[in-house]
């Protein structure tokens, strides 16, 4: 199968394939495969995936997501800015909705200039962390993975080669 690197061709995917990718969420939670099975084999395809497609070529996930932004990100990114964090809350952030925390206050980020993450080296946490596929419990997380296939180059093949993977199958056959 041909990894899809195109992010407007994967948008008219994700349309296409809604039903099917619900339909396989709901496969997964109830198909008797164990969890921590399904995140190994996620484990092995994030890490034979990411090194094929070109973070500096997409940038996408900067332009249509707004990171979680810690106080301990604050203090980290305003030093790195050589700014102090009151200042940096200021110019560039706003409360979150539903956490603690707090997120840019523009979107593309501020500080994304020509797909490059102007502050890589002391970007936020959530950041370095996404698109969050080395993580356990990827079927508990579900809803927020098919949302980030349509944001997520990464992200979309993964779940495209998860789903020919489980449901060819045999889940009575524990050498997977
Ligand atoms: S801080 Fe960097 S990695 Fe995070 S959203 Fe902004 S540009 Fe992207
Ligand atoms: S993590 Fe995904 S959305 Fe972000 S730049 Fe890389 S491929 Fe694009």
């Amino acid at each position: 199968m041909k990894l899809v690197r195109d992010i407007n061709q994967i948008k008219r995917l994700m349309r296409q394939k809604e039903e099917e990718d619900w339909g396989f969420r709901t496969f997964l939670k109830t198909c008797g495969i164990p969890a921590k099975k399904i995140d190994n084999i996620v484990h092995r395809l994030y890490e034979k995936i990411s090194p094929m497609i070109d973070c500096a070529t997409c940038g996408n996930c900067c332009t249509e997501i707004l990171p979680i932004v810690k106080e301990t990100d604050v203090t980290n990114m305003a030093s790195g800015l050589k700014m102090r964090s009151d200042d940096f809350k200021k110019k560039y952030l706003v409360k979150a909705n539903d956490t603690a925390g707090y997120t840019f206050n523009s979107n593309p980020c501020p500080f994304l200039v020509k797909n490059r993450c102007t502050v890589y080296n002391f970007r936020p946490d959530d950041c370095r962390s996404f698109p969050h596929l080395h993580k356990d419990d990827f079927t508990s997380r579900s809803i927020s993975v098919i949302h980030n296939c349509s944001i997520c180059p990464i992200v979309y093949n993964v779940y495209e080669k998860l789903k020919h993977k489980v449901w060819a199958m045999d889940v009575f056959d524990d050498s997977h």
